[in-house]
């Protein structure tokens, strides 16, 4: 049997979802004859004057798709797709006309393109809020950029500034989309807003719910507001961090019948929490800059005080010295006397109690003048009043003369000093008076706290400088203890046996300095010490 391919057609035709025709067109008498159609084209085509329509683009030879906007708000989208059938011909066309209903499908790829604008706001406003430092400048340029992107006319932000109730607002921002629409009048910054009937609004707000409220439907009490700021719908916003009641972000529309969707009123939220977070970390930012400017300030004063207390000490402590090298001086003068006068005194054969106490006379008399110069040598030398005498000689003649010096102490303590001169016999250009002193009192040291038969004085060159070192076999000197002696004053176990000031090292170590050098020391608790002096060849 043979079926009609038209009818084929028209069968496959009712699966569409679009309505569609087909169309065979006359180019040129400029006419058309519908052939087939499906039930949607026959619902479809009423709603529109075909015939003109087809007729339209037959004489303008111009088959592009085309959407036609009814009054009534639908949107219908025409389209061909033309064919070759049996006598397809210059003048005779064949084609497929699809009429579909977009009006939902248009609707939602405006509300989708209105969404992503407005969500570039959002990230717009943001942007700004990241990039500048100071909230106050950045927050009424960044919420102008959202509202231009949103539906609202007007937009504010009322800053809490006083934290605990009744709340106190500042108009942090105030913007509008164009002078037509009134801004927020300044009043809104004094109004005790419980007494004023909008304790209910507040009230929300504090908890964290938002206001989206049209004219009609506030209390009577509410009234007034929308009188007197114009509004028709209102949408605040509670600005919050944490559980902190940061502010209110209102915006306001000024024409009626006006609704906001729900998806909308949640990209509203999320920029408040931003806000939130941005308004936060600008208070903490200034709190922080309080407190560092009252930190620098104090640290001012705290530098001001301790330089007037150091200038202070510095004085006293050059009294002191002064006083010192005074009383030291005056008292001198009459030791020596009484010294030279015991010496000089003759007492009759058998007073040994007399001769008794004319040797302690001496000998109390020897240890003062000792410590009264040690006390005026390190007087001279902190007051920087040590003056050097240079000389060209060789080390090993200091040490001789040192060893003659030393002798009669070593003798009275039954030990013996071995000595080992250097290998070369060069000179130096230093003060070899200081440098005797030095070695005196190294000597003196070793003999007194050594308790070996022998100590060694060693004097060696290495390259330009000359190291003299005094090693004894005593207690030796323990590591904690290594630095603290060579301050004035220190003196180890004490016990007043061994006589001393507790100064000797520290004029060595200062003279030493003084020429150059300086003093070192090897030592280990039990195993004796070693003292060493570095001269340099020249003195510079
Ligand atoms: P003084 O010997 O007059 O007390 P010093 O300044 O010369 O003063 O020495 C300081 C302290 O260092 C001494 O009291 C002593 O305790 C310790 N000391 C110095 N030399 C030696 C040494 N060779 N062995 C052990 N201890 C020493």
């Amino acid at each position: 049997m043979l079926t009609d391919p038209l009818s084929l057609f028209k069968a496959s035709l009712e699966g569409n979802d679009s309505g569609t025709a087909i169309l065979c067109i006359n180019t040129e008498i400029k006419s058309y004859e519908v052939l087939i159609k499906n039930s949607k084209f026959s619902r479809l085509e009423s709603e529109f004057d075909l015939p003109s329509f087809l007729k339209n683009k037959i004489t303008n030879d111009d088959f592009t798709t085309e959407m036609i906007y009814k009054t009534d708000g639908k949107i219908l989208e025409t389209s061909f797709g033309f064919f070759d059938y049996k006598d397809t011909s210059e003048t005779k066309k064949y084609a497929k006309f699809f009429v579909r209903d977009i009006t939902i499908k248009q609707k939602q790829e405006e509300e989708i393109a209105w969404r992503l604008r407005f969500e570039l706001g959002v990230a717009s406003s943001i942007q700004i809020l990241i990039q500048k430092p100071s909230i106050r400048e950045s927050l009424p340029q960044a919420l102008y950029q959202l509202l231009y992107f949103t539906e609202m006319d007007s937009i504010f932000f009322l800053k809490n500034i006083n934290m605990e109730n009744p709340y106190r607002f500042q108009i942090w921002v105030n913007e509008r989309k164009s002078t037509e629409f009134p801004l927020l009048n300044k009043k809104f910054e004094s109004i005790h807003w419980k007494e004023e009937g909008l304790n209910r609004w507040i009230h929300k707000l504090q908890k964290g719910k938002i206001i989206y409220l049209k004219k009609e439907r506030a209390l009577q009490k509410e009234k007034w507001y929308f009188e007197e700021t114009k509004a028709e719908t209102i949408l605040f916003i509670p600005v919050k961090f944490e559980d902190k009641f940061l502010g209110i972000m209102g915006f306001q529309k000024f024409v009626p019948n006006f609704i906001i969707q729900h998806e909308n009123l949640l990209i509203y939220q999320t920029v408040s929490r931003w806000m939130g977070l941005f308004v936060q970390r600008d208070s903490d930012l200034t709190e922080l800059n309080r407190y560092k400017s009252s930190l620098e300030s104090l640290i001012l004063e705290r530098t001001l005080d301790l330089s007037r207390t150091k200038d202070e000490l510095e004085r006293a402590y050059k009294a002191k010295t002064e006083f010192l090298a005074h009383v030291s001086h005056e008292l001198r003068t009459p030791l020596n006397s009484i010294i030279g006068f015991s010496k000089l005194i003759q007492l009759p054969e058998g007073d040994e109690t007399g001769k008794e106490y004319l040797e302690y006379i001496y000998s109390g008399g020897t240890r003062l003048l000792k410590m009264i110069n040690e006390i005026l040598n390190l007087m001279k030398l902190e007051s920087g009043q040590i003056n050097l005498q240079l000389s060209e000689f060789k080390p090993e003649e200091i040490c001789r003369q040192s060893l003659e010096l030393i002798q009669p102490q070593a003798l009275a303590k039954g030990m013996e000093i071995r000595f080992f001169p250097p290998i070369q016999s060069k000179t130096i250009v230093s003060d070899s008076g200081k440098i005797q002193q030095i070695l005196l009192n190294l000597l003196s040291n070793a003999i007194k706290y050594g308790d070996h038969s022998y100590v060694e004085f060693h004097c060696e060159w290495n390259e330009t400088e000359v190291t003299f070192s005094v090693r004894d076999f005593g207690p030796g000197i323990a590591e904690e203890d290594q630095k603290r002696i060579f301050h004035s004053f220190t003196r180890l176990n004490d016990d007043g046996k061994i006589e001393g000031t507790g100064l000797g090292l520290s004029i060595s170590q200062g003279l030493a300095e003084k020429l150059g050098g300086k003093i070192g020391l090897i030592s280990q608790s039990g195993e004796g010490s070693t003292f060493t002096l570095k001269i340099p060849e020249n003195n510079k």
